[in-house]
């Protein structure tokens, strides 16, 4: 129940994909592929990824190509021996006659220079030229295009993402944009759907598939529950601040965060095996999340230590004291990164998860208090002060919102289209 597809940037309607790609393609490029034709008797190109496993032989193979003198131009040459070289994942194309002997092999992987890294890639293009081999490199730039996605959770938001091919980053780059909206650890329900905007990085047209290829999460919609939020990322031209806001023109960021925990592959699929020590101790005023021991906690809101250690039944313990005469409390630590008196911002690691105290297992109990009094976390966040987009900034985010409900309208129906299961 899931769908990608890729528009160009800033797309007209029009233009926008109306039928649901189920996967990208590794599409090779046609008008290289007909000049081969031209130049061979046949040529067929074939899409590979390097693995850290490879050999010249195993490589070629996988391409479809029996050579010898490849693999040795591979094994042997300084430049062909950049192929396999450093990180697997670098993008092969390569285009063998109908025996399997290679003509061209290009070869697309990051940047040599840390600093062009984001921005261009490096070209390596060998070539057969009668029975040798030629080699050169060159650095290109990368392109950036607009990607379109949608899920529906039917176990766990990565299971999601994974279907619809959305990466890793912009899965949490998402949980993050409705940090202040959903505890993904605890809210999300079969059935929530989200439709998201996000930039993709390219090589010569195909997406990027190594570390940095993510671009950023532009919009998104998650309906969560029956609820719906949405949020776009906007850059305030004037300040050069860059949020997440709602379409209202709401800022994201909130005074508290939904989750003392960051959402990640790990957190999301660690369910409770166990029961806390509930009744024994005392009436449960708090939270629990499951996760593996080591696990980062993070305080919900800005705001100061006002104790840092060992408390009974609480075990390893912090609490943290913010504006408005409120409290959170981070309990059964395995490790405390702060000291009390010291100053907190929201989102920063307080510590680790682990089974200190009166736990059976590893988990985080997380508490809210207001006055001294027990509140319920969630609807706390969810009722903290918003901060409000500037006048001046209006028209500009009001043309920014228009232009993303379009393409979010098409990341929906894309999701429809696939509803086959
Ligand atoms: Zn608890």
């Amino acid at each position: 129940m899931t769908a990608f597809g890729i528009a160009p940037m800033a797309p007209d309607a029009a233009e926008l994909p109306r039928r649901t790609l189920i996967q990208t393609l590794a599409a090779p490029d046609i008008e290289a592929q007909l000049d081969e034709l031209a130049t061979h008797a046949i040529g067929l190109t074939r899409a590979e990824a390097t693995r850290s496993s490879d050999t010249p032989d195993s490589l070629l193979r996988r391409a479809g190509a029996f050579d010898p003198a490849a693999a040795a131009f591979l094994r042997n040459d300084p430049m062909g021996r950049r192929v396999l070289q450093g990180r697997a994942g670098k993008m092969v194309h390569l285009t063998a006659d109908a025996s399997g002997q290679v003509q061209k092999i290009v070869v697309r992987f990051p940047a040599e220079k840390v600093e062009q890294q984001s921005s261009h890639f490096t070209r390596l293009t060998i070539e057969r030229d009668g029975t040798v081999f030629r080699a050169r490199t060159e650095v290109a730039p990368l392109q950036a295009q607009v990607a379109l996605g949608s899920g529906s959770i039917r176990t766990s938001l990565f299971a999601a993402t994974d279907d619809a091919n959305i990466p890793d980053a912009i899965a949490s780059q998402m949980a993050d944009m409705f940090s202040g909206d959903i505890d993904f650890h605890r809210e999300l329900r079969k059935g929530d759907r989200f439709s998201i905007v996000y930039e993709t990085l390219t090589a010569d047209g195909e997406p990027i598939n190594w570390d940095g290829g993510v671009g950023r999460l532009l919009a998104g919609e998650f309906t969560n529950n029956g609820k719906t939020y949405s949020a776009v990322y906007f850059k305030d031209s004037a300040s050069g601040k860059a949020s997440f806001y709602g379409f209202d023109g709401q800022s994201k960021r909130r005074a508290f965060l939904a989750s003392p925990m960051e959402f990640s592959r790990i957190t999301s699929g660690f369910a409770m095996r166990f029961h806390p020590i509930l009744n024994t101790w005392r009436q449960h005023n708090g939270v629990d999340y499951g996760a593996p021991t080591g696990t980062a906690v993070r305080s919900v809101g800005d705001g100061v230590v006002e104790m840092a250690g060992w408390q009974n039944g609480f075990g390893n313990v912090v609490h943290v004291r913010h504006a408005g005469d409120r409290t959170t409390v981070y309990a059964h630590l395995s490790k405390i990164d702060v000291k009390k008196g010291q100053r907190i911002e929201q989102g920063q690691r307080l510590g680790a998860v682990g089974a200190t105290g009166w736990a059976t297992g590893p988990h985080l109990h997380f508490e809210f208090r207001v006055g001294g009094r027990h509140m319920d976390p969630r609807a706390i966040a969810r009722a903290s002060e918003a901060i409000t987009l500037p006048n001046y900034a209006k028209a500009q985010f009001q043309q920014t919102v228009a232009s993303v409900k379009t393409q979010l309208a098409v990341a929906e129906t894309m999701d429809g289209v696939s509803a086959a299961d």
